[in-house]
């Protein structure tokens, strides 16, 4: 079987490795635009159970092979704060990696396991001939996907644009920072959250996030990440805990939320952000896109009938997409809605908010 994957992200990459590993004579190309993700600095992640449970499947030596001889220290706590309170939960998520660590080991699998992987931008036109010389086209092209977008209607895709912006910095700590941080301070422009996992002992990768209202608030109307710095270091360290964001070079991001009926037409397939894209709030985006490549190179090798294994793909993608799908839903209205929340409450409602999140 002749196998293009457009996107060598984790979805593409887990699902090449997989696909590959289960079915050796099968030929595998992924196409990976101009390696942006390697070259990306800092937009990491946080490692679920699950996720390491799936990457160990592939190869049982992933712990070293993925962050070398430099030990890796486990994220067993949360710390909580608001203008007014600070608290510390247990965290489950594991361990944190930059995507630039991840991608690296990733491709690095997926060529051991016999993959290609082609530095090459899929335009529309080529997307169109691949399809007619492969027998299987996988879109793992991530939130923005160009093949979702070419069948949008035959896989039922729903893109919600939301309110929310966010963008990627790095912060030095003084300190060392075990902790994965989630902070939520009220100004006068708005919520902002914080959202920062350790990198080193004293760096923290971060994400920013807030309502479009607020970054168009008069103190941060048209600055950009690296311009409002001062601004959200005076904010978000209020409360104690002195804050230092370094900018990344990145922009602030819309956050897009996407959804499919359906994950398949004909020979092209979805999976990852391309097939759904979640709140990062729940940090499942990693285990997710390793949980549909597990699962469509599964059903691939239980059946030779292409239609029979895309149709139980699908169908067992949707049932375990389906309450995460609501859940982020219902998280990103509450997110949209948060000036007006917290404005009507006190900081302990946002608490609550991070309690819940603790408990996925
Ligand atoms: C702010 C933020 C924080 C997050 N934090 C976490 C976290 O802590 N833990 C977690 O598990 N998840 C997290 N996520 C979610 C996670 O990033 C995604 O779910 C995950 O990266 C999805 O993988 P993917 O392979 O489907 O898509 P992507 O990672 O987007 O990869 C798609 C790939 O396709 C390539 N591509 C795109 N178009 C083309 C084309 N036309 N031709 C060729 N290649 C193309 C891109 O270059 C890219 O490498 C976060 C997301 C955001 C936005």
């Amino acid at each position: 079987m002749k196998i293009s994957i457009v996107g060598g992200g984790p979805a593409g990459l887990y699902f090449a490795s997989s696909v590959k590993k289960l079915n050796p004579s099968f030929n595998v190309t992924v196409y990976e635009a101009k390696n942006e993700s390697i070259a990306a600095y800092g937009l990491g992640y946080t490692f679920q159970v699950l996720g390491s449970y799936l990457l160990e499947r592939l190869d049982p030596k992933f712990f070293t092979n993925l962050f070398g001889s430099e030990p890796r220290q486990k994220i067993k706590t949360a710390i909580l704060k608001t203008n007014e309170e600070s608290q510390t939960h247990s965290f489950t998520d594991g361990y944190s990696v930059t995507r630039r660590e991840m991608m690296r080991y990733l491709i690095n699998l997926a060529k051991d396991n016999g993959v290609r992987v082609k530095e090459k931008k899929v335009t529309a036109s080529f997307l169109k001939s691949l399809q007619q010389s492969s027998d299987l086209l996988v879109g793992a092209d991530g939130v923005n996907s160009l093949v979702r977008k070419a069948y949008a209607d035959e896989f039922g895709a729903a893109a919600k644009k939301t309110e929310l912006r966010y963008s990627w910095f790095t912060n030095e700590s003084p300190e060392p920072i075990k902790q994965a941080c989630f902070y939520a301070f009220k100004a006068e422009e708005g919520v902002i959250l914080l959202t920062s996992y350790p990198l080193t002992e004293k760096q923290q990768v971060v994400i920013i996030e807030m309502t479009q209202d607020c970054l168009q608030s008069a103190l941060l109307r048209g600055k950009s990440p690296e311009q409002a710095i001062p601004y959200l270091n005076e904010v978000l360290g209020s409360n104690g805990g002195e804050i230092d964001l370094q900018a990344s070079g990145l922009p602030w991001y819309e956050f897009k939320m996407n959804t499919s009926t359906r994950l398949f037409y004909n020979n092209v397939v979805l999976i990852g952000d391309a097939a759904f894209a979640l709140h990062f709030g729940a940090g499942q985006g990693l285990t997710t896109a390793f949980t549909m490549g597990h699962t469509l190179a599964s059903c691939l090798q239980r059946t030779k009938n292409l239609k029979q294994a895309l149709t139980h793909y699908s169908q067992s993608t949707q049932m375990l997409m389906h309450k995460p799908a609501r859940q982020s839903e219902a998280q990103v209205q509450w997110l949209e809605q948060m000036d007006t929340h917290c404005a009507a409450h006190s900081g302990v409602d946002l608490l609550t908010l991070f309690g819940k999140k603790m408990a996925h």
